[in-house]
């Protein structure tokens, strides 16, 4: 089985459905409220172990009920929580309103998140016995590089995703395997709108890159090959909340099982593909048996 820790975020998403949002000063009634278990770090997390992976979570939840639920949550899904902490306060939350033509606005609080601003020896012993570490933007910067660089030490896999949008540091792309952005982060990082020019202008910094594109698939560059797009399977979408924690999780499973990078790519799409057709988030990801149904 492939070995793969995730140093990342949990967050529980409080998302209230209104006809539209609310403007400065205004209340608007809604008409459904639903908290849902998120985060990146905990939805990769949750991607991999359905896709077949041996999955370990290093974070932080808080000391409140959504501290409970986010850990149970996660144990249900057979990730390994025993280093993802327990800190005083609150933990992690969105405040998400979605209107009803699905549009959203969203204040992330990091709550305990934030407190994670460094590895433990536990977090480095485990990250060294991993085939993969998964990384993403919603823990301190610097606890995420220092993570990416101790797992470069000791030839470990990095797989970053770099949201939320942002510049980011060179000993992070430094550290850096696998980049995998959408197509907006991709955008942030280089200043190129075209995916193409921007998966090629990210091998100035990184050896691989997957800039995933939405219902169009996605593009995978590496130094010294040829650009590989990579169609997405048409759906039906119903909710793509979480398509691209879905893509990385079950991405990095295949790449650990030593699949080459077409037919990884390939699984990843197909777990991808089966996560927006259902609604939610962990809710909607698949396991390894559907994955391989639906490649036939
Ligand atoms: P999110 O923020 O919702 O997690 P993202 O913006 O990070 O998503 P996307 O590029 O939207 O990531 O999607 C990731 C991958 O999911 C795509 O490369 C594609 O394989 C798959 N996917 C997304 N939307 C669809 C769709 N409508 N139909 C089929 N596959 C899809």
């Amino acid at each position: 089985m492939t070995r793969i820790v995730v140093f990342g975020s949990t967050n529980m998403d409080l998302v209230a459905y209104a006809r539209r949002a609310p403007a400065r000063g205004e209340t608007v009634a809604g008409h459904a409220f639903r908290t849902i278990p998120g985060g990146k770090g905990a939805n990769q997390a949750v991607a991999a172990a359905r896709a077949g992976g041996e999955v370990a979570l290093v974070g932080a939840v808080g000391s409140d009920d959504f501290g409970y639920r986010l850990r149970d949550t996660l144990e249900h899904c057979s990730v390994d929580t025993d280093l993802l902490r327990t800190v005083e306060g609150p933990s992690g939350t969105a405040h998400i309103v979605v209107d009803d033509e699905g549009g959203n606005s969203i204040v992330v609080v990091p709550g305990a998140n934030g407190t994670v601003t460094s590895l433990s020896h536990g977090d480095e012993a485990l990250i060294t016995g991993a085939d993969l570490l998964l990384l993403q933007l919603e823990l301190p910067l610097s606890a995420v590089v220092d993570a990416a660089a101790h797992a470069r030490r000791h030839g470990v896999r990095t797989v970053l995703t770099p949201a939320p949008a942002q510049p980011l540091p060179p000993e992070l792309f430094d550290a850096t395997d696998l980049l995998v952005p959408n197509e907006h982060e991709a955008a942030v990082l280089t200043g190129r709108v075209d995916p193409h020019a921007a998966a090629l202008a990210l091998l100035d910094v990184v050896p691989e890159v997957v800039v995933t594109l939405g219902a169009a698939g996605c593009l995978y560059a590496a130094r010294g090959a040829d650009l590989l797009a990579v169609p997405a399977p048409r759906v039906r979408a119903v909710d793509t909340t979480a398509a691209g924690d879905t893509f990385v999780g079950a991405l990095a499973v295949a790449l650990g099982e030593g699949r080459p990078v077409p037919d990884a790519l390939a699984w990843a799409s197909a777990a991808a593909a089966l996560s927006v057709r259902r609604e939610g988030a962990s809710t909607s990801m698949p396991y390894r048996a559907e994955i391989e149904a639906a490649l036939g």
